[in-house]
């Protein structure tokens, strides 16, 4: 498959770098951040038929129930993980488009992404693989358990939401390592949890609305 990976219209570089501006604006600070965002073309990991909306900053369908999430929520999840520096490992619970994925690829050494359902998993590999992305492991799983095979790693992102955070995911970090994950019942809260030896702390951030992580039984 082929993709048009420059844009044209709606999905030019000058419609992206309004998004920055923006993002900028709204208080995104970490500028390889934003730079890593304005060279990846969103629109190649939205249906087609939504291209033209995406670099608007909102969460977009993506099949199956599940949505790409917003650009300002893709840029703050990043900013907070890579907040202590560069990292070697990092686990995705919840690929879904892989967009997520393609903005943490340049900043580690090597990403692992769990995700659920089959085709989105396949989908993202070959938009990753049409980017030239190759330090990304696939696994199709129940990704609430983690990863136990790869574990430790220097941080974990979870792009759905349990209501409770699974232990497994914290037990899956090295020491200093952090957890970052939306959580809640009714309402959610994106939090950053470290790990500092076998004490765990809670730093909690923006109100947020994710897919469920959903656990299989
Ligand atoms: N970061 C992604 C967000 C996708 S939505 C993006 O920007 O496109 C969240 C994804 O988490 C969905 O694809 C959903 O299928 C997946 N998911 C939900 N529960 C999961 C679980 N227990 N294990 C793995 N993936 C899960």
């Amino acid at each position: 498959m082929n993709y048009d990976l420059n844009g044209i219209g709606m999905t030019s570089q000058r419609t992206r770098d309004r998004l920055i501006q923006r993002l900028r604006e709204e208080g995104i600070h970490d500028e390889n951040v934003l730079e890593v965002m304005r060279q990846t073309p969103r629109h190649i990991f939205v249906d087609e038929a939504l291209a033209s909306r995406s670099y608007e900053d909102t969460a977009l369908p993506i099949g199956h129930g599940q949505t790409i999430s917003q650009p300002y929520i893709v840029a703050r999840m990043t900013e907070l993980l890579l907040a202590n520096g560069p990292l070697e490992r990092v686990l995705e619970v919840g690929t879904g488009s892989g967009y997520q994925t393609a903005i943490l690829s340049p900043f580690v050494e090597q990403v692992f992404t769990v995700e659920r359902i089959a085709p989105l998993l396949e989908q993202a590999k070959e938009k990753h693989r049409a980017l030239g992305l190759s330090n990304i492991r696939y696994l199709l799983s129940d990704g609430s358990w983690g990863w136990q095979q790869h574990a430790p790693f220097d941080a974990i992102i979870a792009t759905a939401a349990p209501e409770e955070i699974p232990p497994e995911l914290t037990e899956q970090l090295v020491d200093g390592g952090r957890l970052i994950i939306p959580h809640g019942k009714t309402q959610q809260r994106l939090s950053v949890i470290e790990r500092d030896g076998d004490t765990l702390n809670t730093t909690d951030f923006d109100m947020v609305s994710f897919v469920p992580l959903v656990r299989e039984k």
